[in-house]
């Protein structure tokens, strides 16, 4: 028997979750699911689509096509990023809300996955139509968007900018504050402390603890970060910080490498100036592929999916790869880095540190008490410290790789959810 989210991984094509959603295939077979199961987890709870018009800057109207996937709120309300991409569809969405509902379980926030979004090129807009699109949006799925139904958040091509219009277009509609209707919001309107680090420094908690159950000692460690955006740029200084040898950085338009390590600090103020990471003084300039395969013991890809493939992987000198980065690794690098006893942490988990510090704004703003940074990174570790343990422990008992035991955990943490509340 096959499942339909198994059908549907092998019918399309899905960009950025493939690897995700193929190995979910092994995890439903070794947990033994039943039909119903399986058949409560390839459905999304609700799935639906708008079309709105806006009026454009040259006196036109425009129709545009929106897009909302709630699929799965047995542990709590659905939550999950709206992004705004001219190739967007339904069935991209429908399987990143699965995965959005498979992170929230993993990390066991009281959440269910949703996604979201508008077909459209952002570069195309004027800031005026920008505006217009997404509060008209907004106004087509305010009924079915809430607190403690589905909370919204940024994702590819939005940002606070975009949540706060969705803020202040959803408090219109209900004539009243609603702060918690979204996260990704600026700190002075209500966003939380921690928020624009959160992904790095959730990464960076999990690679602490994964560093504890192996023999690497922090001064034998060298690190590689591909990406110097925002979580790639933030990991390395964070990490650099924190008192660790950072040995190459890249960015798109290449990388830079000086064994003895860089100073991160100097490479950011540089990038600031130069607007590159290349030609840093004192450094050796690389390729990005360079980058991959440099002689480094941690790889953190930040940048892009599919970094990591079949055409590179036995090159690999790294020992932990911390996906920060969604589907850095392809499935056939996957394996190959199992063969080449590589400790991957995954994605899901890697990068879960940005959707628990959205859990902790929410609760901020319904109950109007705002923490400091120091609360809030405290109760971060917290969370990601439980969810690797949480993790290590299956993949000790049952031999397997740690995107395995995620997807087993998550899975199993949203079915009991459903027993508990007798859907199953
Ligand atoms: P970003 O746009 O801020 O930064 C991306 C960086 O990658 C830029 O420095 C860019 O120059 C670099 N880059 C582009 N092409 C490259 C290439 N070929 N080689 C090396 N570097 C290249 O994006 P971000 O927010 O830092 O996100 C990075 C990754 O992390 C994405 O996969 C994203 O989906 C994932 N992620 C981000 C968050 C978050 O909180 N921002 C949360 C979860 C996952």
């Amino acid at each position: 028997m096959i499942s339909k989210n198994i059908e549907r991984i092998h019918s399309e094509s899905v960009q950025t979750c493939e690897l995700c959603m193929m190995e979910m295939e092994n995890v439903y077979n070794n947990l033994n699911l039943s039909k119903e199961e399986m058949d409560l987890l390839d459905m999304p709870k609700r799935s639906f689509t708008v079309h709105f018009p806006v009026r454009m800057d040259s006196g036109k109207t425009k129709m545009f096509v929106g897009y909302r996937v709630q699929y799965n709120d047995a542990r709590g309300p659905t939550k999950g990023g709206i992004r705004y991409h001219p190739e967007l569809s339904i069935e991209t969405l429908r399987n990143f809300g699965f995965l959005m509902a498979i992170k929230c379980a993993l990390v066991d926030i009281p959440f269910g996955g949703a996604k979201g979004g508008i077909v459209v090129n952002t570069k195309e807009l004027s800031r005026a139509e920008l505006e217009k699109v997404t509060r008209s949006y907004i106004r087509e799925i305010s009924d079915y968007i809430g607190p403690f139904k589905d909370i919204p958040a940024p994702d590819a091509y939005t940002d606070g900018q975009i949540m706060v219009w969705i803020l202040d277009e959803f408090e219109k509609i209900k004539g009243k504050h609603v702060p918690s209707i979204v996260t990704g919001k600026p700190v002075e309107l209500g966003g939380s402390k921690v928020r624009n680090i959160a992904t790095s420094l959730g990464g960076i908690c999990v690679l602490e603890e994964a560093l504890k159950i192996t023999d690497l000692d922090k001064d034998s460690i060298n690190i590689a970060v591909q990406g110097f955006g925002n979580v790639g740029r933030n990991a390395a200084q964070i990490l650099y910080r924190e008192g660790y040898r950072i040995c190459a950085v890249s960015d798109s338009s290449g990388g830079i490498l000086k064994e003895d390590g860089l100073d991160i600090l100097k490479v950011i103020e540089h990038k600031d100036l130069t607007g590159a990471v290349l030609d840093f003084p004192g450094s050796q300039n690389i390729s990005n592929e360079e980058l991959l395969t440099s002689d480094c013991n941690i790889l953190i890809p930040a940048a892009l999916s599919k970094q990591i493939n079949k055409e590179n992987v036995r090159e690999i000198k790294a020992k932990i790869i911390l996906e920060l980065a969604n589907a850095p690794t392809t499935m056939d690098a996957n394996r190959l880095l199992l063969d080449q006893g590589v400790i991957v942490i995954p994605d899901i988990l890697a990068n879960a540190g940005g959707v628990v510090v959205s859990y902790f704004e929410w609760i901020q703003n319904l109950n109007q008490d705002y923490w400091d940074e120091e609360k809030v990174r405290t109760k971060l570790d917290k969370i990601m410290i439980n969810a690797f343990k949480n993790v290590n422990a299956i993949c000790v008992e049952d031999n397997c790789t740690m995107r395995r035991a995620s997807l087993q955990f998550a899975i199993n943490s949203i079915l009991h959810a459903e027993k508990l509340r007798g859907n199953i």
